[in-house]
């Protein structure tokens, strides 16, 4: 990655939000005495990367009601960059080598957004209730993770144009505006804190991850 690629990229990691699966908010939850958030920004600030923290945190800008209320939040604050990585603080596992990849398919310029992505393991059914109604096929379907890698100005109009629907990432707004994303492989070890028992997991991870430097 070049400087000028550092220059003309700008992080977001969303932190806010109740963490109502979590049972509380994620703020205070640590690994290794860490607060998850830092274990993130750390990753992205290790490769001069400049970070914007939406969240009650330290330095922290305050964030919204839904997620894509708080990345609007940081998309607000950013100043006249080219590229916008968005990240959950709540997977405070990512790689420098994922945040590289994805950054260096972003910056060939083709594309509007690069996501990562991991191949579905399950068989996956579509349900209504406790009916099944089919079973998807696997081959053609991902699980996507964050960092999440946008030409920023595309990023802002996604938000713009579609104020209203919510959305589990972004790159869903890029899509409903007809936006060119693109995968890049993810990581296992990329596991998203949502229930109490994937903190017990990311602390096992990073306990390996970490003796191994
Ligand atoms: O709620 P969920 O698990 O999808 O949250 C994913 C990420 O989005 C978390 O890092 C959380 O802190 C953030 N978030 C946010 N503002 C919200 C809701 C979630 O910053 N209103």
């Amino acid at each position: 990655m070049t400087s000028r690629d550092v220059a003309t990229t700008a992080v977001i990691i969303v932190a806010a939000g109740r963490g109502e699966r979590f049972g509380g908010p994620k703020h205070a939850a640590t690994i290794d005495g860490h607060p998850l958030w830092e274990r993130s920004a750390a990753a992205f600030a290790s490769l001069d990367l400049s970070v914007t923290i939406v969240g009650d945190v330290p330095g922290g800008i305050p964030g919204g009601t839904r997620r894509r209320d708080s990345v609007a939040s940081g998309l607000a604050t950013l100043g006249d960059v080219e590229w916008v990585l968005i990240h959950d603080a709540a997977r405070p596992l990512v790689s420098r080598a994922l945040i590289l990849s994805v950054l260096e398919r972003l910056h060939v310029g083709d594309v509007d957004a690069v996501i990562p992505a991991m191949p579905v393991s399950d068989t996956v059914k579509k349900v209504s209730g406790d009916r099944i109604i089919n079973t998807l096929d696997r081959a053609s379907l991902v699980t996507v993770q964050t960092p999440q890698g946008f030409r920023r100005d595309v990023l802002v109009e996604a938000h713009r144009v579609d104020p209203h629907e919510d959305v589990t990432d972004d790159a869903g707004l890029v899509e409903r505006l007809g936006g060119t994303v693109v995968t890049v492989p993810g990581e296992a070890t990329n596991l998203k804190v949502t229930y109490p028992e994937d903190l017990e997991r990311a602390r096992a991870i990073a306990a390996v991850a970490d003796r191994r430097g």
